[in-house]
């Protein structure tokens, strides 16, 4: 909120209080079944209640942190905790890979000053497809307003309390716009553009994904993270989950990928040593885990999240 406040000052307008945005009651569906899941949006149309497995691994597809939440809290809030928990353990982490779902301004800003590189996938802009796409409107730095492709000025309107600058067109010159139609369907014919006061960081974020070598990081989430997942719902049922309550599932997904990180283990030792005897790979695995406990080094990190179904699914 200070950020906020500094940058409405900066424009003459009155610091937002502090308080929270409003006191409006969310409306949400719950199951009758498992009141900790949260309705999921998979795709368009299915709609499944279900949890989600926010899930951190490294290079080597080994699971470094998870955190499991109801399936409508969206991957961006999910991001803080886990990023906590894991960077916490393992400082040394240089390069963050995330999807695109995580690509906000707060997300990339987080990461960046921390000294870390956010590579993350283009992201499509939202919106109707017929309308002029947001990169038309050309944001001028110096006078501080955006240039619609009408060539018309969007004057700095207000920051809103979730950090978005709102620039608004004049809508005496919106009015006989020969592209209005593909402009804005509002009814006082205004258009109005935001920008996030954190867009920068988003930017920079676009610079990393271009750059060769973390294209190349990015390519690893396929046979990294991706492959967690799939061999978590797979090989290990963590498609659907019979039990209920967030505290059940939760301890339930993380004992799953602690055997799983133990089975790649063993069966990397078990490869690397062909005549290792059991025993002794479970003492190396032992020692290594106490390790690993209290120091790791990965050099780079993949995220993403996963869906369980609650059981049983809706038809
Ligand atoms: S409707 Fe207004 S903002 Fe949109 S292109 Fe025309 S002049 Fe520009």
């Amino acid at each position: 909120m200070e950020e906020i406040n500094e940058d409405r000052k900066d424009h003459s307008k009155k610091p937002f209080d502090g308080g929270k945005k409003d006191n409006e009651e969310k409306e949400s569906i719950v199951s009758t079944s498992d009141s900790d899941s949260g309705l999921f949006h998979k795709g368009e149309h299915k709609k499944q209640f279900a949890y989600e497995a926010h899930t951190a691994c490294d290079k080597n597809g080994y699971i470094l942190g998870c955190i499991v939440t109801p399936g409508n809290v969206h991957d961006s809030i999910a991001f803080d905790p886990l990023y906590d928990i894991v960077t916490d353990k393992f400082f040394e982490i240089k390069e963050i890979v995330a999807d695109a779902a995580y690509k906000t301004p707060w997300i990339c800003k987080r990461i960046i000053d921390d000294g870390r590189i956010p590579i993350m996938p283009y992201k499509r802009p939202m919106g109707n497809r017929e309308f002029f796409r947001p990169h038309e409107y050309v944001y001028d730095e110096y006078y501080d307003c955006v240039i619609c492709p009408n060539n018309e000025v969007l004057k700095y309107a207000t920051t809103d309390r979730d950090g978005y600058k709102q620039f608004k067109s004049n809508t005496a010159k919106c009015v006989n716009c020969p592209d209005i139609k593909n402009c804005t369907n509002s009814k006082n014919h205004q258009k109005t553009v935001t920008k996030h006061i954190w867009s920068d960081y988003l930017d920079l974020a676009e610079d990393y994904r271009h750059t060769p070598k973390y294209k190349v990081i990015y390519e690893m989430r396929k046979e990294t993270i991706e492959r967690v997942f799939a061999d978590a719902k797979e090989k290990h049922a963590m498609r659907y989950t019979t039990l209920t309550g967030l505290t059940q599932v939760s301890k339930w997904v993380k004992l799953k990928f602690a055997c799983m990180n133990l089975k790649k283990f063993a069966i990397h030792l078990w490869k690397v040593n062909n005549s290792t005897s059991y025993i002794s790979i479970i003492n190396t695995i032992l020692s290594v885990l106490s390790e690993v406990l209290s120091k790791n080094n990965p050099c780079s990190e993949i995220w993403n999240r996963g869906c369980l179904t609650v059981c049983p699914p809706p038809k």
